[in-house]
Parts: C-alpha cells; sequence; structure tokens
C-alpha cells in the first residue's frame, strides 16, 4: 500500500498545504511504500494555533485525568504491539526483533508519564521564616515544538510527548520525513485513547518546517534528537526566540575491553552494540579497544562472528541484520569506507556491495571492519551510522580512556571486565554520560534522563527522567503568610 501521510491538526487528519512531497520507501526492497508533504510554515503555523486554543483546557484538566488518556494509551499500543513492529520494519528496514523491542521501550515511556500526578509534586516547607511557610508548584508552559529522527521513529517521539502532554502542555511534533508511517498510527491510538483535539499535532516535512518550529513566537520550548549538525542549528535558532532547549546529537562510541572480561559474553555485547539496528543507533559502538592480551581474543571472536552475520529482510526469521535506510545513507557509508581505505587504515572486512538475494533494490551494506585507524583518521573521529567497527588496541585503560577522551562526541561509552575497582574507576573517569558495565549499549531506561555531553548533546535539562518534568514545567515558588504572628526583625532567623 502506498500511503500518502496527512499532518494531523486539532484532532483531524488534513493535508498539507505543500505539493512537495518525499517517498517513504521500505529499505528492503527499494519499494515506495508511502508520501510524505513537505510542510511550509503555513502549515506549522496552523498546528500551532490548535495547540495554542487547547492548551487552557487541558492544563485545567485534572493530573490525574491526563493520566487517565495515558493509561488508555498504553493499553492501546500494548494490543497494536506486533502490528506496530512490523510496521516498524518496513519502513525503517531493522529486524522484527529490534523493531519490537522498541515499541516496547516506547510503551515504557507512556507508562512511566502515567505517573505524572506523583512525579510533578511540588515541595513546601513549613515555617520558614516566623509564620511564613513556601512550597512550589509544577505548571506547564503552554505549545512545546518535538523534532525527532529517523532511527527510532517510535521511541524517541515517545521519549517526549507523553511526558509534555502528561505534564499539561500541548505540542507540536515533526517526525522524521524517512520514516513516520508507524507513529502515524500511534496518534490515531492517541485520539482513540481520548487525547482532546489540539492536544497533539503533527506536521510533516523537513528544514522549513523545522525552522519554522524553532522560529515561531507561539512555542515555548523544542525537544530535539538528530545529528550533531542540526542539532547545534535547532539549539541557536530556537534558543534566539527565548524557548527552552534541549538538542540531543551524533555520536562516536567506544567500547573498552579488560584482559579480565568474560570474552565469550563481551563478544555478544559488542557486537550487538555494532552490528545491532545496522549500526544505526545513537548508541552503537564503533570504536572498539582492546587492551594488551584483550585485543586479539576480541579481535578474532569479533571477525569470526562478523563474517558470519546473515542480511536480509527483517521480516524474515533467519535474518540477523536488515538494510540501511537509503540509498542515500548506503552512498554516504560507503564513502566513509571508501576514505579509510584511502587515509590509510587497514580494512579487515570489506562490507560494501554485499549482494542480498531476492533484495536487489535494497539498500544494503555488510558488516565492515577496519583495524590500525590512527587518531585523525575520518573513520575513528566521524559518527558513520553504519554496520561499520574499528579496532584498535592500548597498552592499558588509561591510554584507552585517553583515545576516548579525543573524540569530540560523548553520548556513550562501555567498560567489559570483572573488576569491581575497574569499573568504579572507569565510572569516575570517562566524563561522557550514558556508561555500560559489561553491557554494550547503555539503553535508555524511561525512568532516568537519556543524553550525553560535548558535541551529543546542547543544553541542560535531558530527556525522560525526572529531567523531563522539569524541562516541560516550571515551579512557581509561593512563600505566604497565614499567620496572626507579626513579623519581629529580631526573631527572624538571619538572612530572612
Ligand atoms: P538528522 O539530523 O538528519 O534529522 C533529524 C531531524 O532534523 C529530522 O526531523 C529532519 O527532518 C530534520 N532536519 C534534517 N536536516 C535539517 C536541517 N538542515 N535543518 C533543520 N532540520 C533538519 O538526523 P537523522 O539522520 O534523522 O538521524 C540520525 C542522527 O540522529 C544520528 O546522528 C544519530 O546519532 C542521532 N541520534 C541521536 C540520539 C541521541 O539520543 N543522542 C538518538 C537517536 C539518533
Amino acid at each position: 500500500m502506498n500511503t500518502r501521510v496527512q499532518n494531523f491538526v486539532g484532532g483531524d487528519w488534513r493535508d498539507a498545504s505543500s505539493s512537495a512531497f518525499v517517498d517513504v520507501t521500505n529499505p528492503a526492497s527499494g519499494r515506495t511504500i508511502g508520501q510524505v508533504p513537505l510542510s511550509t510554515a503555513a502549515d506549522v503555523d496552523a498546528a500551532v494555533q490548535a495547540a495554542r486554543a487547547a492548551f487552557p483546557a487541558w492544563r485545567s484538566t485534572p493530573s490525574p485525568v491526563r493520566a487517565r488518556v495515558l493509561f488508555r494509551l498504553k493499553a492501546l499500543l500494548e494490543e497494536h504491539k506486533e502490528e506496530l513492529a512490523i510496521q516498524l520494519t518496513q519502513e525503517h528496514g531493522k529486524i522484527l526483533a529490534e523493531t519490537r523491542g522498541e515499541v516496547q521501550r516506547g510503551i515504557e515511556n507512556v507508562e512511566h508519564a502515567c505517573g505524572m500526578p506523583t512525579l510533578m509534586m511540588g515541595d513546601t516547607v513549613e515555617e520558614i521564616s516566623r509564620g511564613i511557610d513556601s512550597a512550589s508548584w509544577r505548571q506547564p508552559l503552554g505549545v512545546y515544538g518535538i523534532i525527532t529522527p529517523y532511527n527510532f521513529p517510535v521511541m524517541i517521539p515517545l521519549w517526549f510527548w507523553p511526558y509534555a502532554v502528561a505534564t499539561g502542555n500541548t505540542v507540536v511534533i515533526k517526525p522524521s520525513e524517512q520514516d513516520p508511517l508507524t507513529h502515524q498510527k500511534i496518534v490515531d491510538l492517541a485520539r482513540q485513547a481520548g487525547l482532546p483535539e489540539g492536544v497533539l499535532n503533527v506536521v510533516h516535512g523537513g528544514q522549513e518546517a523545522v525552522e519554522s518550529i524553532c522560529d515561531h513566537p507561539d512555542i515555548v520550548g523544542v525537544s530535539f534528537v538528530g545529528s550533531s549538525r542540526v542539532a547545534e542549528i535547532v539549539y541557536k535558532r530556537a534558543a534566539m526566540t527565548g524557548k527552552r532547549v534541549q538538542t540531543l546529537g551524533g555520536a562516536k562510541n567506544y567500547l573498552i575491553v579488560l584482559p579480565d572480561a568474560d570474552m565469550d559474553a563481551t563478544l555478544d555485547a559488542c557486537a550487538s552494540s555494532i552490528f545491532g539496528s545496522t549500526g544505526q543507533r545513537c548508541l552503537a559502538g564503533s570504536m572498539l579497544v582492546g587492551v594488551g592480551d584483550a585485543h586479539a581474543k576480541i579481535r578474532e571472536r569479533l571477525m569470526d562472528h562478523a563474517a558470519s552475520i546473515r542480511l536480509g529482510d527483517g521480516l524474515d526469521r533467519a535474518t540477523e541484520m536488515g538494510p540501511v535506510i537509503s540509498g542515500a545513507h548506503r552512498d554516504r557509508v560507503n564513502r566513509f569506507i571508501d576514505q579509510g581505505v584511502a587515509e590509510g587504515a587497514k580494512l579487515a572486512l570489506d562490507g560494501r556491495n554485499p549482494k542480498v538475494d531476492g533484495y536487489e533494490g535494497g539498500y544494503w551494506v555488510g558488516p565492515t571492519v577496519f583495524e590500525d585507524v590512527a587518531p585523525g583518521m575520518s573513520i575513528g573521529t566521524e559518527e558513520v551510522f553504519g554496520p561499520v567497527a574499528a579496532i584498535n588496541k592500548a597498552k592499558d585503560v588509561d591510554e584507552a580512556i585517553s583515545m576516548m577522551h579525543g573524540s569530540r562526541y560523548g553520548n556513550a561509552c562501555s567498560l567489559f571486565t570483572s573488576s569491581g575497582h575497574a569499573a568504579r574507576e572507569f565510572r569516575y573517569n570517562a566524563g561522557i554520560s550514558m556508561i555500560g558495565i559489561n553491557v554494550g549499549v547503555a539503553a535508555p531506561m524511561a525512568f532516568f534522563p537519556f543524553g550525553g555531553s560535548k558535541q551529543s548533546f546542547f543544553g541542560d535539562l535531558k530527556a525522560a527522567g525526572k529531567d523531563a518534568i522539569s524541562f516541560y514545567t516550571d515551579q512557581r515558588v509561593v512563600i505566604s503568610r497565614w499567620s496572626a504572628v507579626k513579623a519581629d526583625p529580631h526573631n527572624l532567623p538571619e538572612g530572612s
């Protein structure tokens, strides 16, 4: 089926005003399965006005009533989980086990947001001064803009909008134009769950829609996930009009293996980190560093494993790795591999142009492994976002950490060891936000904040966890005197 995607504004599906469209394809076959409009500034404005109009009534809806809508959405998501995962594989390409996992992680954010009446409680202090009490109340701020990338088109929108609406805000979201179809179904489920019209609005498109969200005077804050280049643009542009902004960017994640690690378990974790989702995860490991003797052991295991990975359609049970998202992205990954060779890195396993029988029109890159990657080579410094790893050797953990500190990114890193002391030291010294210990993907858990450091994140409050509640609310602090006690300057504590 070839779906012409519509915007969702004020509770209704409607065509964008633009006549420009981009194709959504099934990356395994290359076949077109949908068309997405490139919405204009006028389309964004229509969605913002709908969200603005819905805000007063939604804000004054009691928080447990708002949460009940999310409880119903959670039940509907569970009911439609398999159908969502299948559609996601068809538009993104990752294998069904991965899309099931993605839908589950999305649901966990809805579950977490269901607790909002408790999560958004304020603080109180009685008798903060003579006869005076102080309390803080968390209030929503208005219309938030949310802009998301292609690699987790279900989970990443759910990192944001359930929290934004549960706290009483209204939302305009612009999903990735590359794979927006499954999220459309989720919006339908949200409507079925009873989310009132105008609370959640969807505008499809690319740069113009994003810039209009950044510039719109009636949007109070922006949550963004995507490449660091665009994250920085959005961070600066949205801040120019005084918005709250959080933008999560790209990554180059290190996996460091110590000689005392359990090598078989380490291989499983590293291979799934590097090649899972065909390397298209912001948490994907791409620099594997073996310390001392660990290098030869993990290298041999990784090479054997990588050479055996079976490519194919993600809906086929035998498939272990799907395609990348598009022909343009396949060409970009191949260019990085070409450049790595040209710069003198050793190409130990070449994944360029693999043959996948029956899927000749798909966007394929096979597992690729480089060795002897010197500092400054693009394959070791740039985010490739494909199934491409580099294996290097370090003499000790300090050298491995200093290689990692040479990266301009700071999204995630992992250490593999059986030493609690080494793990503790690593946590203390890594200087990177998301840390895995014997875990290859320092995965986002709804209950904890998620986001990186350095060029991987712009802002202060991160996604999900307690940070989401702070990002989507402002604290109104009330100091009050209802006591008959007269203020007596001699009785007041110092400083009051
Ligand atoms: P992208 O930056 O190309 O696109 C992200 C969003 O920005 C999309 O909605 C897109 O339409 C829009 N956009 C693209 N170019 C734009 C421009 N010039 N001006 C304004 N808007 C623009 O990212 P992508 O390719 O969709 O996703 C992959 C990237 O996202 C990778 O770099 C990955 O590391 C990153 N990512 C980061 C995290 C994280 O948590 N840090 C999570 C997932 C993905």
